[in-house]
């Protein structure tokens, strides 16, 4: 059994099991990259499997038989964006959205209450509160309204948690909330004091990380981890590079994810502690003849056992073991590199 309460001391990078699963890696395979803990996509899972579905087979933990730890997001994020961007019919409302899956054609409403229902039923260890966020360079009117209702729905997460299910408690899972606020800092602040309020187990940086540049947004990142207790879950969702994990945990965070890792691993962006700038594109013809591993640095079973030229062969080929290995490496790139942060603050 996993100890929930000691992961939350930790610094965990946490890949993104959208799914179900990491993609093109078995749970055993996921195991032995270091992995302690993954990130589900509620949307995916509710339009893809269904909650009560998940529920009735015993939840996410027992499908996947994974051991470790299971943070499941409120769906929001995904749902949010795809009724802005139009791809999805629905509307936002007062009290979260309403939306048709264009998968199956269902209609789910998405409220504080129903989001706190759907984790219960997946079944991981830490949930997050539904928050209203949004696109980028928000007005103060747009972000003053994000963080009113940021915090209402935090509140409402948080009763319905302790009214249904007898909070931590009885359940034995851990509650967190996002800190929203786009780049004005005050409103980060007051988010964030008001969030410390109400009383959470972690207290998650919403809204966008990095800016027009690509760069990390590091004074609004600092403004939540100020207004928050230390010994509190601090989770830079979204974050992202290595050197942004290294940034963000020397002021910090202590939990990230990213969609990256296992995506470029897909892709032939590999990780390697060899090159300047730490990434390898595989794919590239000098590594046709290149018989060095990825990273001689790194203790996976793909750098102890196989060359660059053997991963450039097989994902320039489309070959679905090239891309199980390049993202078992990636991962394991990843998992190192949390094992190696030295925390700071
Ligand atoms: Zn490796």
């Amino acid at each position: 059994m996993i100890d929930i309460k000691q992961l939350t001391k930790e610094n965990l990078f946490l890949p993104d099991a959208t799914r179900g699963a990491v993609r093109s890696l078995t749970t055993k395979q996921l195991e032995e990259t270091g992995t302690k803990a993954i990130v589900t996509n509620t949307l995916h899972l509710l339009i893809n499997y269904g909650a009560d579905q998940i529920e009735k087979l015993g939840g996410i933990k027992k499908l996947m038989n994974w051991k470790g730890m299971v943070l499941t997001d409120s769906g929001g994020f995904q749902v949010f964006s795809l009724i802005h961007s139009g791809k999805w019919r629905g509307e936002v409302h007062e009290n979260g959205a309403i939306f048709q899956s264009p998968r199956e054609g269902n209609t789910y409403e998405l409220t504080p209450e129903s989001a706190i229902d759907i984790q219960m039923k997946i079944g991981g260890d830490v949930m997050v509160c539904l928050d209203d966020c949004r696109k980028t360079n928000l007005t103060r009117e747009e972000a003053e309204i994000s963080v009113e209702r940021t915090i209402k729905w935090a509140e409402r997460c948080k009763k319905h948690f302790e009214k249904e299910y007898g909070g931590t408690k009885e359940s034995g899972k851990l509650l967190t909330c996002v800190v929203q606020g786009a780049n004005y800092l005050d409103l980060r602040a007051n988010c964030a004091k008001d969030l410390v309020s109400i009383g959470f187990d972690g207290y998650n940086f919403g809204g966008f990380v990095v800016n027009d540049k690509g760069e990390l947004v590091l004074d609004e990142m600092k403004t939540v981890i100020q207004n928050t207790p230390k010994d509190k879950i601090r989770y830079a969702m979204g974050v992202g590079k290595p050197n942004d994990i290294r940034k963000a945990a020397s002021i910090g965070y202590k939990w990230f994810d990213t969609v990256l890792v296992t995506r470029n691993a897909r892709h032939g962006t590999l990780y390697s502690s060899n090159v300047d700038g730490e990434i390898i594109r595989i794919i590239n013809a000098q590594y046709s003849n290149d018989l060095r591993p990825i990273d001689s640095n790194c203790d996976c079973e793909v750098c102890k056992n196989h060359s660059r030229a053997y991963i450039h062969h097989l994902l320039k080929i489309g070959e679905a073991t090239g891309m199980t290995l390049a993202s078992i490496h990636n991962l394991r790139y990843y998992q190192r590199l949390i094992e190696d942060l030295t925390q700071i603050g």
